[in-house]
């Protein structure tokens, strides 16, 4: 039994873009909104000193944009509770939720997951150091690859975001050289086919280095080369570069979720991709957590524009749940 008197319409977990947009809308709709976020609010986009690639936005850091939309939230009467880690989730006998926090549970009748995800991170000397692209080193070339516009820079990976974003990189760096630590690309073979087909261009920028690795990011301020391994011949150099691209992966903050909503193989929240609903009636997914998510701010802002849009459309109607979506949109194999 929750142990916090009132019932909130909607209880959101995480206050990144995706919670944060969520929250406007709820609460600006008149609708009882509580954030609970595990340390304080922003997530992943806090790391960011510039975006660029917010429409209608020309320039603004991560905490400022943050801190913007959280007032927005807080001005329509959300309330937030920094420092709330949540550790339960339980579908009540009345139809609400029970969502617990250490020793606290509130009561919702509607929840937005939104607990974002983290870019997997190579664990190599100067990867924390120089952790901006200011310093050298990124994890979205969509947001960051205008940063190095005719410089030298190195991706890593070989999954499908490793060859998109290194396609990408292409169009602005001078040379980009893309590692990967096995000698066969995972990503599809289209993408595969796209890449080779560039790098086998004459004057092509672009350079594959197969069963390499990273093993540290060095320079002074900021990166100027990156140390190399071939894992077969256990050859090492010093390469030069002014960048470094990491793609080897996000790990979604989901862990909490297991066996409350159905997760990937990968801890990514299932969900139909149009109406974000989860398994469980009145809990919606937003954001960088759930399948087949762009992993980009504004796409982040309109998932959670959308659950809480169909929060409504759940609250007029909760049979809507069991409602199916055209088949193009179900979940697909993310
Ligand atoms: P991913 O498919 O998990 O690929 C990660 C890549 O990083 C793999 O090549 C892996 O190598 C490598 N890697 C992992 N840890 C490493 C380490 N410590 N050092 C060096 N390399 C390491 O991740 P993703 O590319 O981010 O994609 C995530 C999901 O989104 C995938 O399901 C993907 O298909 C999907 N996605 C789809 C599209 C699209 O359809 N256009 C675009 C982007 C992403 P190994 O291959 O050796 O394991």
């Amino acid at each position: 039994m929750a142990n916090s008197s009132a019932i909130y319409d909607c209880v959101i977990i995480g206050s990144g873009p995706a919670g944060l947009a969520a929250a406007l809308y709820t609460s600006r709709d008149g609708l009882k909104t509580l954030i609970l976020e595990k340390f304080y609010p922003g997530g992943q986009i806090n790391n960011t000193d510039r975006i660029e690639n917010y429409p209608g936005i020309v320039r603004i850091s991560g905490p400022d944009l943050i801190e913007q939309m959280q007032k927005q939230a807080v001005n329509f009467g959300t309330e937030t509770k920094p420092g709330s880690e949540v550790t339960a989730l339980e579908k009540l006998s009345d139809g609400n939720i029970e969502v617990t926090c250490d020793k606290t549970k509130y009561a919702a009748r509607a929840v937005i997951l939104a607990p974002g995800s983290d870019y997997r991170k190579l664990g190599v000397p100067g990867e924390a150091e120089f952790r901006n692209a200011g310093a050298g080193v990124s994890y979205c070339g969509t947001c960051d690859a205008p940063f190095f516009r005719g410089k030298q820079v190195v991706a890593v990976g070989g999954g499908n975001s490793a060859v998109e974003e290194t396609l990408h990189l292409a169009k602005f760096a001078a040379k980009v050289t893309i590692l990967h630590r096995r000698d066969e690309f995972r990503a599809t073979k289209v993408l595969t086919e796209e890449l080779l087909a560039k790098v086998a261009q004459v004057n092509s920028n672009l350079i594959i280095k197969y069963s390499t690795i990273a093993t540290a990011i060095e320079g002074k301020g900021k990166v100027q080369s990156v140390k190399l391994k071939n894992v077969k011949t256990g050859r090492e150099e010093d390469y030069p570069c002014d960048g470094v691209f990491i793609f080897v992966g996000m790990v979604p903050n989901t862990g909490f979720l297991r066996g409350f909503v159905d997760l990937t193989e990968n801890g990514f929240i299932v969900c139909d991709c149009a109406y974000l609903r989860t398994k469980v009636p009145g809990v919606f997914a937003a954001g960088d957590c759930r399948v087949g998510a762009a992993m980009q701010l504004a796409t982040a802002v309109a998932d959670g524009v959308i659950s809480a849009m169909m929060l409504k459309q759940y609250f007029r109607d909760p049979n809507w749940w069991n409602e199916s979506v055209s088949d193009k949109l179900q979940p697909h194999g993310w």
